[in-house]
């Protein structure tokens, strides 16, 4: 059996094999550069994959998703597929692989590039260099609770109807998640929920109280409201380190600190499972915020930094890396402090330059970095 590392790369639609490309070159350099070896395959997902082979994700692609270490993915979508039935939508694609690999902890960072501090709509002396990670809970809450849906009243009006609901292991493992990445990370979590008018929100604050209590003593604990959190965020943001929160509000949040650091451009993401108790491993799907981008499709301008720090993403959580996720990080954050920009994120005085150039001045950064 290789002792290589395995990766499944779904490129996707519109933007998503344009800025693959750069990952798979930067992926050929720790090949050459540091002697890292990725076993890799390749996979249609979204609107290619309807149009090949009949299904948003056809089933042979799901099962080389849960036999790699990790899946990389580039966006799926387009005007092409608008209008098909909900279960044939691309994005059905997505949503498969994260609810068959029950990928239930959403990492989202909120990383502000010195170079790019100007571009926040916050001042440069708040975002400079922030760092935080918003982990959401993906699988459940009022996203999934039963009952859910819109009924007719009697009286001609209608009457609708979501749940959130949260169960004490579902709040354990994302709990987890959050102290252990903190332990790795500043040391301190800000479990963010709304224990003064919801239930879900009282066995949440008990919970993760809790498993710090328990299990990670050492790791600084805040509760905070999570509409206070959103107050927090836009105030002073660099007073946090990770934030623990449920579907909901990760999903507001995460938007919120997004925006903190500039352009969709630059956003990465991971989506983890549970660690299988033998052997370790956990199903993992790393995956740039943005979508396909229809309107620049083809035009070799789209920003490669969201996929490319979504490697190194992977680098860091699915492979133990973390030497080689700081690189690439390092690299990234240098082509910015050398003026180079793709045109979402360009800036008067700085030079601007296709996806391509981008990814040859990064190699060379790499390059010159590994020494
Ligand atoms: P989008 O993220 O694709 O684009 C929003 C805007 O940001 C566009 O102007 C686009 O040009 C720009 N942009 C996005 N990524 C960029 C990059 N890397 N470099 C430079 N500019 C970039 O969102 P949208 O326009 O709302 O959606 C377009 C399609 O993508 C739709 O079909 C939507 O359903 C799909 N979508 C997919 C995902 C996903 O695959 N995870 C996420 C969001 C949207």
């Amino acid at each position: 059996m290789s002792a290589n590392k395995s990766l499944l790369i779904l490129p996707g639609d519109g933007i998503g094999p344009e800025v693959m490309d750069e990952v798979r070159r930067v992926i050929d350099w720790f090949d050459r550069g540091r002697a890292v070896k990725f076993d890799i395959e390749d996979g249609l997902v979204g609107g290619i994959a309807i149009d090949e082979e009949g299904a948003p994700i056809s089933d042979a692609t799901m099962d080389k998703a849960k036999a790699s270490d990790a899946v990389l993915f580039g966006a799926v979508g387009g005007p092409k597929w608008d209008g098909l039935p909900f279960e044939m939508k691309a994005e059905r694609g997505l949503l498969r692989l994260r609810k068959d690999m029950d990928l239930f902890a959403n990492l989202r960072p909120a990383l502000c590039f010195e170079a790019l501090a100007d571009a926040s709509s916050l001042k440069r002396e708040l975002v400079a260099g922030l760092d935080i990670m918003i982990l959401r809970e993906l699988t459940g809450g009022v996203y999934f609770g039963e009952p859910r849906g819109v009924e007719d009243l009697p009286d001609g009006t209608k009457r609708a109807v979501d749940t959130q609901v949260y169960t004490t292991p579902e709040i354990e493992r994302i709990a987890r998640v959050g102290f252990e990445m903190a332990q790795k990370r500043r040391g301190i979590v800000h479990s963010a929920e709304k224990s003064n008018v919801m239930h879900t929100g009282v066995l949440w604050r008990e919970v993760v109280q809790r498993v710090h209590d328990e299990e990670y003593p050492d790791v600084e604990l805040h509760h905070i409201l999570a509409d206070n959190c959103s107050m927090q965020l836009v105030r002073t943001p660099k007073q946090f380190d990770v934030i623990v929160t449920d579907n909901l509000f990760g999903d507001m949040l995460s938007d919120v600190a997004a925006m903190l650091t500039g352009s969709l451009g630059m956003l990465p993401s991971a989506s983890l499972g549970a660690p299988d108790p033998a052997t370790g491993k956990r199903y993992a799907l790393y995956e740039p915020v943005h979508g396909s981008a229809p309107d620049i499709t083809g035009q070799g301008i789209a920003n490669p930094c969201a996929s490319l720090l979504s490697f190194a993403m992977a680098l860091r959580y699915s492979y133990d890396m973390g030497d080689e996720a700081d690189l690439l990080e390092k690299a990234v954050s240098n082509v910015l402090e050398g003026g180079m920009r793709t045109a979402d994120i360009m800036q008067d005085g700085k030079a601007r330059v296709s996806t391509s150039v981008m990814g040859d001045t990064l190699l060379r950064e790499l390059d010159k970095l590994n020494g």
